[in-house]
C-alpha cells in the first residue's frame, strides 16, 4: 500500500458493526436507518429491475433521474440545467472522491473541518492534496465554525474548501451566518467549495438548511453534493449526485468515469420517483426522527451522559466525563461487550483529537423499541 493510503486501511463504521454483530449489540455507531423507504420507491425499482433496465445507464446518469434532482433543487432557488449540470453517481462518496479528485492534486491544499465525515481525509489523500484542518468549538450548547480559524487556514497553496452541513458527527446546522463566513474567504480566495447536503432534509425544529451555493458569488464556484440515502432510507443504493456549473460538472464527470462509469441502473428510475413523489414521506421521516432524537437524548441523559443539541442529521453526541469516563474511544470498544450497545469515538474523525476525547456518537435511526433497549442497557454503565 502506498505510504499516503496507509492511515486508512479500515474504517470505524466497519470496525464497529463488526463489534456489533460479533457482540450481538444493538448498533448506535453506524449510521444506517433499519425500516425501509417508501414503498412506492421500492415499486419502481421493481418495475425498473423487471422491465429491462439493467444494463449500463448514461455516463451522466438517466435523463429522468436528473431531471428530477433539477426540480429537486430548484427548491432552493438555484436552476440547474439537466443536461450540463447534473451528474449522478456512486453515492455523495464518489461524488466528494471524483471532486477531489478532479479538482485538487499533489501540492494543494484542501481545508477540511473537524470533525470531519471519515472519507473525506482519505479523499484529499487518493486525490494526492494535502488537508488543512478547522475544528468546530463549543458555543454554548452547539458545535460552531470558528471563522478566524478558517480564515488563517488559507494558504496560497489552497484550493478547496469541504463543507458538510447538516454535520456528521455533530448534528451541527451551519448558520446564515456561519456559511456566509465560509463564502467569503472562497469568494476572497477564489476557491472552489465542495459541499457535503447528505442531511439536507434531516433538519429539526427551526433550523433551516441553506445551501452553500445560493449565497453570493457561489453557484459559480460549488460543487453541491448529495444523495438518496439518508433522504429516502436507502443507504445500500449508493445512488448520488452533483449539482454545479457545465465546467465544473465535465471535470467531476472525467474523473468519476473511470471510477465506476455508471452505477446502480434500475434505482435510479426509482430515485426520481421518490424525488418527484415522495417528499410529504420524507416530511414525516424528519418528524420522525426529530422525536428518535428527544428519546435518545433523554434517554443518555437518564444514563448518566451529558448531551449536546442535536440540530439535524441521524446522530446525537455525548460527553462520557459525567460517568466518570475521560477516554471515549476505550470506552467505545468496551461498550458492546461491558453493555450491549455499539458507538462511535469522535475523535476518530479529528486531526486534534484532545479537544474530542471525551464525546461518543450516537445514531438515533432506529425503531423506537432498538432505541429503548439500547437506552436500558445504557443505565448498567452507571
Ligand atoms: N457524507 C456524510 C456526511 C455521511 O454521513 C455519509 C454517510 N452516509 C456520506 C457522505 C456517504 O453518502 P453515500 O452513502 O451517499 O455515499
Ligand atoms: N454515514 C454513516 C455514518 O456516519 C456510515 C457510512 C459508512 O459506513 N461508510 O455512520
Amino acid at each position: 500500500l502506498v505510504p499516503r493510503l496507509r492511515p486508512f486501511t479500515s474504517t470505524i463504521f466497519a470496525e464497529m458493526t463488526a463489534l456489533a454483530v460479533r457482540t450481538g449489540a444493538v448498533n448506535l455507531g453506524q449510521g444506517f436507518p433499519d425500516t425501509d423507504g417508501p414503498s412506492g420507491m421500492l415499486d419502481a425499482a421493481k418495475d425498473a429491475l423487471f422491465g429491462g433496465a439493467n444494463q449500463y445507464p448514461p455516463g451522466p446518469g438517466r435523463p429522468e433521474l436528473r431531471a428530477a434532482i433539477s426540480a429537486h433543487r430548484a427548491r432552493y432557488g438555484t436552476h440547474y440545467d439537466p443536461d450540463t449540470e447534473i451528474l449522478v453517481t456512486a453515492g455523495a462518496t464518489e461524488a466528494i472522491s471524483a471532486s477531489l479528485l478532479a479538482l485538487t492534486e499533489q501540492g494543494d491544499e484542501v481545508i477540511v473541518i473537524e470533525p470531519y465525515y471519515d472519507s473525506y481525509a482519505a479523499a484529499v489523500a487518493m486525490a494526492g492534496a494535502a488537508r488543512r484542518v478547522v475544528s468546530l468549538v463549543p458555543d454554548g450548547d452547539r458545535f460552531a465554525l470558528d471563522v478566524d480559524a478558517l480564515r488563517a487556514a488559507v494558504t496560497p497553496a489552497t484550493r478547496a474548501i469541504l463543507v458538510n452541513s447538516p454535520h456528521n458527527p455533530t448534528g451541527t446546522v451551519f448558520t446564515r451566518a456561519e456559511l456566509t463566513a465560509i463564502a467569503e474567504v472562497c469568494v476572497e480566495h477564489d476557491l472552489v467549495a465542495i459541499t457535503d447536503e447528505v442531511y439536507e432534509h434531516l433538519v429539526f425544529d427551526e433550523h433551516e438548511h441553506v445551501p452553500l451555493a445560493t449565497l453570493p458569488g457561489m453557484r459559480e464556484r460549488t460543487v453541491s453534493i448529495s444523495s438518496a440515502g439518508k433522504t429516502f432510507n436507502c443507504t445500500g443504493w449508493k445512488i448520488g449526485w452533483v449539482c454545479s456549473t457545465p465546467e465544473l460538472v465535465a471535470a467531476v464527470k472525467a474523473s468519476k468515469q473511470f471510477l465506476t462509469f455508471v452505477s446502480g441502473g434500475p434505482l435510479q428510475p426509482a430515485v426520481a420517483h421518490a424525488l418527484d413523489h415522495e417528499l410529504d414521506w420524507v416530511e414525516r421521516l424528519r418528524t420522525s426522527l426529530a422525536a428518535k432524537r428527544d428519546r435518545l437524548s433523554k434517554g443518555l441523559t437518564e444514563a448518566g451522559f451529558a448531551v449536546w443539541p442535536s440540530a439535524g442529521t441521524y446522530f446525537v453526541c455525548a460527553d462520557v466525563r459525567p460517568l466518570g469516563f475521560t477516554d471515549a474511544a476505550e470506552l467505545a470498544w468496551q461498550l458492546p461487550e461491558r453493555v450491549g450497545v455499539a458507538a462511535v469515538p469522535v475523535k476518530v474523525f479529528t486531526d486534534h483529537p484532545d479537544g474530542w476525547n471525551h464525546v461518543l456518537r450516537f445514531a438515533f435511526c432506529k425503531r423506537d423499541e432498538v432505541l429503548d433497549t439500547a437506552i436500558e442497557r445504557l443505565h448498567g454503565l452507571a
